[in-house]
């Protein structure tokens, strides 16, 4: 068998398994092998998430085990170059948004370069990263720089020990400095705050996270806690739904403010304050599932594709870009892939099933 003959293998086998065990095994219409990027539902996905490191230097306890996972060798991960390749195939064909995440995406090294490859891409209108944040008193600088645009910082706390208690890290310091320097980067804008909210430990600092999106214009938005933590301690009780903290924020506000949002797929339900002053939003994944206008799929950090959070079947992307697979046969493969894309993600309801991965393995 030459090498060829093997890659073809890759490829075959990696299209084959696509049509195993998804919700339903149509093969692609003509038309989804032509236009834009769209699953059998009729989504048109236009946002890949690439998580370009599995490795993080925090533990949150919703996301992270205490002693870490065990971190992908260096050679099971995506290059940069690979990255690039698959992204500019699939702006190519509709998509249009790009979030670079992880693990903790400051960690992967160089990062900045990786920033500066994908704004080349012809078609992405938008470069965003998901971050801890600790690394920024170095990194944000070098991100404008590259290209970054948009910004996503992650903070579940604004007093020193409750932030320790979460991360299991004392660097709040450090993501308050992080955040600091990002001001000084006018071009990433705007700022936002995710913050995840568990039943027992969020509604403390509620209200001083909306003082706080008062005070600096950061974007506070909560995130339900979904069950994709590492140590399996998810319950349906643990989860502080959108409609509740908001039912705080207004105890002490008064009513918030809608803001309607252009865009179809957006996640978090925007308010203001009734004086114009602030965001906040609320993204509710399990109370309120927007999975029917979900627009996005994930690269994991090792290559394969993931068309739902919670999916079971992965396409392996990783071995068709070391293939020979021409551009044409990995854009193929893509299209296959998401016209399988799950209907949703059934949680709470006794169709759910875990998926082997967490939060952090599959990039959030
Ligand atoms: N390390 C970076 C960070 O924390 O921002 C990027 C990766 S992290 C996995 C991406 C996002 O997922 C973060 O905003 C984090 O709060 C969120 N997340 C992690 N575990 C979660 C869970 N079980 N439920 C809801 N959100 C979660
Ligand atoms: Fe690391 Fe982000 Fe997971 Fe926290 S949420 S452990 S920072 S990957």
């Amino acid at each position: 068998m030459t090498d060829t003959d093997g890659n073809r293998k890759v490829i075959r086998r990696a299209l084959r398994d696509l049509s195993a065990g998804r919700d339903h095994h149509d093969t692609p219409t003509p038309e989804a092998l032509k236009g834009p990027l769209v699953d059998s539902y009729g989504r048109r996905i236009r946002n890949m998430r690439i998580s370009v490191t599995d490795k993080c230097n925090f533990r949150c306890v919703y996301c992270m085990p205490a002693e870490g996972l065990a971190w992908l060798p260096r050679a099971d991960i995506l290059t940069f170059e690979e990255m690039a390749r698959l992204t500019r195939i699939a702006a190519s064909i509709g998509i249009e948004q790009v979030r670079l995440t992880g693990g903790e995406p400051l960690v992967r090294r160089d990062l900045p370069a990786l920033v500066q490859m994908l704004r080349a891409i012809p078609g992405l209108k938008s470069l965003s990263l998901t971050t801890n944040g600790v690394a920024l008193p170095k990194l944000a600088r070098p991100l404008a720089e590259a290209g970054l645009t948009r910004i996503n910082v992650s903070l579940d706390s604004l007093e020193r020990e409750r932030f320790a208690q979460l991360t299991r890290r004392d660097a709040l310091e450090q993501v308050l400095a992080g955040l600091r320097a990002l001001e000084d980067c006018p071009t990433i804008r705007p700022i936002k705050i995710n913050a995840v909210a568990m039943r027992g430990f969020t509604e403390a600092e509620v209200v001083d996270f909306a003082r706080f999106a008062r005070r600096t214009g950061y974007v506070v938005r909560w995130i339900e806690f979904m069950p994709l933590d590492a140590d399996q301690i998810w319950r349906k009780e643990d989860i502080l739904t959108g409609g509740e903290i908001r039912s705080i924020i207004e105890g002490e506000f008064g009513p918030l403010v809608p803001i309607t949002s252009a865009d179809k797929s957006e996640t978090a339900r925007r308010y203001t304050f009734a004086d114009g002053v602030g965001e906040v939003g609320f993204i509710n994944p399990v109370s309120e599932p927007f999975c029917g206008q979900c627009d996005r799929i994930r690269l994991t950090a090792e290559g394969q594709l993931r068309t739902c959070l919670f999916a079971h079947i992965e396409t392996d992307f990783r071995a068709l870009l070391r293939s020979d697979a021409s551009d044409a046969e990995i854009e193929l493969a893509l299209r296959q892939a998401v016209w399988h894309k799950e209907l949703k993600h059934y949680i709470g309801d006794k169709r759910f099933h875990r998926t082997a991965r967490s939060m952090s393995m599959i990039g959030g």
